[in-house]
């Protein structure tokens, strides 16, 4: 294994990864805000979470992980206004979906997937231990952090804070750097808008407060890595560090990944341009949920994502080109012993492999050696190089691979129909049906049951109807 490193926000360095307690990782991850349906640059910096979380398990590290639903906050308390209905059941629909969209992207359950809702107590008291600390002050019924009181405002983002009027204060949680002034911890309730009675008066959390709260409950004062997209840096995780801090007295997250945003041919996503995609959109259009994790996962995420329909159709065939692999390797038809080099070779894959993760995670080098190990062994089973020994050499490196990257798992119809969408359209030629009844004969022969009913059953799903004679042999028709 080579040594871990990641790129550190806070530092600005890409710094050697040691956690706090050896063998175990903290990590938060502010999660969706369910006011609507989660888009593709959503997903772009989930799934880089999701290769995080999968790799540092490859590694042996004991995971826990936190991911919050924020639903609370201002967009919310807006639209369930609007809508005239409470803010569960405005956002019940969207926190599902959610669920359902990281399903189907094969998107891990973090060990912790909580609710701000259900955590307001938790954000009151840690309000409270500011406001003992003198962090804090009211105006109109709301609290407000005082930003002058903690000298390392801006440590993370890196803001200069010259020229901020000592008490000008910011009541939205969403701001950009120019307008940094004191924030809003606690929000007094306007007329209609949902509210909790508590010990530090009537209102609501801000946005801020919440990840605060919910990170330390679950992963105590000092976490090793807090994630999050670009555009959360500021304000966002500064204003977790000055009340985290503030409150503690200790550094609150050791590590500070952020992933870069996605653009769509180039350009920002949003609605008045036409390129703002949610991922049904793209199910819709006939695209897998593979092809949409490949491509998602494939750009490191420090780089920004350039998604194009052309780049999606590209990841498409990449994950066709290892599950053929794969399946060719499943068949097993290779002579006896091994061939020279091979063994090694798959070693020297797993090696690189390796080391493009442990660079920042770097999964375009992760990729490279993934490819150029397939081209190779395809080279050597096409010349009859490629002995039944080096299965297994081969296989583990696609065990680690598929740790990673899960794409190869062929379930893209089964994930498809769940979410409410028919199939791809995807005509088989009369080569592809031959070749696949003949994986299935193969499967038959050495008595793998479980594989050739997979195939009958994939054939079926794609209206090919198998119909076994007597004499061993097959014939098929389309439905
Ligand atoms: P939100 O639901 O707005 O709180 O965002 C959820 C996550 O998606 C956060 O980590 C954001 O930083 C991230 N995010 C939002 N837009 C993009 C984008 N275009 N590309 C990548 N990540 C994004
Ligand atoms: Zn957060």
């Amino acid at each position: 294994m080579h040594e871990l490193r990641l790129h550190n926000t806070l530092s600005g360095k890409t710094e050697s990864f040691v956690p706090l307690r050896a063998g175990e990782v903290k990590m938060y991850t502010c999660g969706p805000t369910v006011y609507d349906y989660a888009h593709i640059g959503n997903f772009r910096t989930f799934v880089f979470q999701d290769v995080l979380r999968r790799y540092l398990k490859q590694r042996g590290l004991k995971l826990t992980h936190v991911m919050n639903l924020t639903d609370v906050d201002d967009r919310i308390i807006a639209n369930a206004a609007a809508a005239g209905v409470g803010i569960r059941d405005y956002t019940e629909k969207f926190a599902q979906a959610f669920f359902a969209d990281c399903k189907a992207l094969s998107v891990e359950t973090p060990e912790y997937w909580i609710r701000a809702t259900d955590h307001i107590p938790d954000m009151v008291r840690l309000i409270e231990r500011l406001q003992t600390k003198t962090f804090t002050y009211e105006s109109d019924g709301s609290i407000y952090y005082r930003i002058a009181k903690f000298p390392e405002y801006g440590k993370l983002s890196k803001i200069d804070l010259t020229g901020i009027q000592a008490g000008a204060r910011v009541d939205n949680d969403r701001y950009e750097k120019e307008s940094a002034r004191d924030f809003a911890l606690w929000k007094a309730p306007k007329p209609g808008e949902h509210f909790w009675e508590t010990e530090i008066g009537k209102g609501r959390p801000g946005w801020h407060i919440e990840c605060s709260a919910m990170a330390m409950k679950y992963l105590g004062e000092t976490l090793d890595i807090h994630t999050g997209g670009i555009d959360l840096a500021f304000p966002h995780h500064e204003n977790e560090i000055a009340q985290s801090e503030g409150a503690t007295g200790k550094p609150f997250a050791r590590y500070w990944l952020h992933a870069e945003h996605l653009l769509v041919e180039g350009e920002k996503m949003s609605k008045s341009l036409g390129n703002f995609f949610t991922l049904r959109d793209l199910y819709g259009q006939g695209y897998k949920p593979s092809a949409l994790r490949y491509a998602l996962a494939s750009v490191p995420y420090r780089r920004q994502l350039n998604f194009t329909f052309d780049g999606l159709r590209q990841a498409t065939s990449s994950v066709e080109r290892i599950r053929n692999f794969a399946e060719r390797l499943r068949q097993g038809r290779f002579r006896t012993g091994s061939s020279s080099g091979m063994k090694e070779r798959a070693a020297k894959a797993l090696d690189d492999f390796d080391a493009g993760l442990a660079d920042d995670l770097n999964t375009a080098m992760a990729l490279a050696a993934t490819f150029d190990f397939i081209r190779e062994a395809n080279i050597a089973m096409d010349s009859g190089d490629f002995g039944q020994e080096d299965v297994a050499a081969a296989q583990k490196f696609l065990d680690a691979f598929e740790q990673v990257f899960a794409v190869l798992q062929d379930n893209d119809a089964e994930k498809l129909r769940e979410l409410g969408f028919a199939a791809p359209e995807t005509k088989l030629t009369d080569a592809e049906i031959d070749a696949k009844i003949a994986q299935r004969q193969a499967a038959r022969q050495r008595r793998d049951f479980a594989q050739s009913d997979e195939i009958r059953k994939e054939l079926a799903e794609r209206g090919i109807i198998l119909e076994d004679s007597k004499d061993g042999s097959v014939r098929w028709k389309r439905k």
